[in-house]
């Protein structure tokens, strides 16, 4: 689930103000969550669905902690994600918390986030959520069509998500995400238009939307690969992507990364936007990736193999690689591209001027208070952006 107009993005529209991310210090700390009770159709996260291997993932995950709780002391933001994290019930989850606290310190003030899904909500479960100091839910709506959530197997129904959504206010959670996707076949702009409607009826504070699109080995990916399923084309998904960004911009929403819309410079995920802006972040559990400013590492994507390398006293990587500055460098551009914040012209060098020039030409890119910013056209070729800068 990752993503992507005329008229310009509200940059242009509305006095050239791109979201300057909130001043980001502290580390984020991500922690994964490896299980969901049924996998949906179209998902490449690593989860599994044997729920038995729960316990030994809460032990290991408190050896990993332990690993690393000299190296990263203090964060500013937790993400719980998954997975479901709200599969774990309330013991487990309650442990998870509690070893969190014994080793590492929060901020006052951290936003600490949970991914959820509709299905596990109701208003006595989200109390004890609030009471872990959650405060930020994330949920995993993807839409609000029955027909659409059966095809996803998704598991909860529309009625479902309105009624967590719904329950989620009632208990006083104030900072909510709902996760919508869209392209999904036989899925039409009023359909789409209606499923946004609905969840903007909810007043959330921030709304991600991905474009449905076949990863690894999922069964999506067979549908497609074998021809039985047709997905909206290029053009069609351009369209669809416009639409959101439209529609959602119309509703006072920020449209602040190519997927992400918030309502307000505050209420932009902190700690997503710790990936994007390059600052250290620690990743736990199985799959869980972790950057330290120079580097970055990942872990085996297997609760087994991540169990057994932590009941060895090993740290559960499977993976690592060192940055150069030029690598930092690229990347700091292919990010910035992604969000509305851009990046500061002087990094980019005298001699891609002429290529900004064109791109502004285009109606690609902006120029605002010294940083080149994607347009809501340049959204929608972000990841080509770094390219034609130096192609022009
Ligand atoms: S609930 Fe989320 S993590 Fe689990 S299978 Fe569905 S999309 Fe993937």
């Amino acid at each position: 689930m990752r993503s992507n107009v005329e008229g310009g993005h509200p940059s242009e529209r509305q006095g050239a103000r791109g979201v300057s991310p909130q001043p980001l210090s502290l580390p984020g700390l991500y922690v994964h969550v490896p299980f969901c009770r049924t996998k949906c159709v179209y998902c490449d996260f690593y989860s599994v669905t044997r729920t038995g291997l729960e316990d030994a993932w809460l032990d290991s995950l408190a050896r990993e902690i332990a690993l690393y709780k000299d190296r990263f002391t203090r964060f500013d933001s937790l993400y719980i994600g998954g997975g479901t994290p709200t599969c774990l019930d309330e013991r487990r989850m309650a442990a998870l918390f509690h070893t969190l606290h014994e080793h590492f310190t929060f901020s006052a003030g951290a936003e600490i986030t949970m991914e959820a899904n509709p299905d596990d909500l109701d208003g006595p479960r989200l109390t004890r959520i609030k009471s872990l100091g959650v405060n930020r839910l994330s949920l995993g709506v993807q839409s609000f069509d029955d027909n659409e959530l059966a095809f996803l197997r998704r598991r909860h129904t529309a009625a479902g998500a309105e009624r967590a959504v719904s329950a989620a206010g009632d208990v006083g959670f104030s900072n909510i995400g709902i996760d919508l996707m869209y392209g999904l076949p036989g899925q039409t702009h009023d359909t789409w238009l209606a499923t946004m409607t609905r969840a903007v009826s909810f007043s959330p504070a921030h709304l991600s939307c991905y474009q449905l699109t076949p990863e690894g080995e999922t069964p999506l990916s067979r549908m497609v690969g074998t021809g039985g399923l047709l997905l909206p084309d290029e053009e069609q998904s351009a369209d669809l992507f416009l639409l959101t960004s439209r529609f959602l911009e119309a509703h006072g929403y920020m449209h602040y990364e190519v997927s992400n819309f918030a309502a307000s410079k505050r209420l932009c995920c902190r700690h997503n936007q710790k990936y994007w802006e390059h600052v250290d972040y620690l990743g736990l559990g199985p799959a869980a990736h972790s950057f330290d400013g120079t580097g970055r590492w990942w872990n085996h994507r297997s609760v087994e193999r991540y169990c057994e390398a932590l009941n060895r006293g090993m740290r559960p990587v499977e993976g690592e690689e060192s940055l150069s500055p030029e690598q930092l460098e690229l990347e700091t551009l292919y990010l910035g591209l992604r969000t509305s914040h851009g990046v500061g012209l002087p990094s980019l060098g005298k001699e891609s001027l002429p290529a900004v020039r064109e791109l502004k030409r285009a109606g690609l890119v902006t120029i605002r208070a010294g940083r080149l910013r994607p347009s809501r056209r340049g959204y929608l070729v972000a990841d080509s952006l770094p390219l034609l800068l130096s192609r022009y």
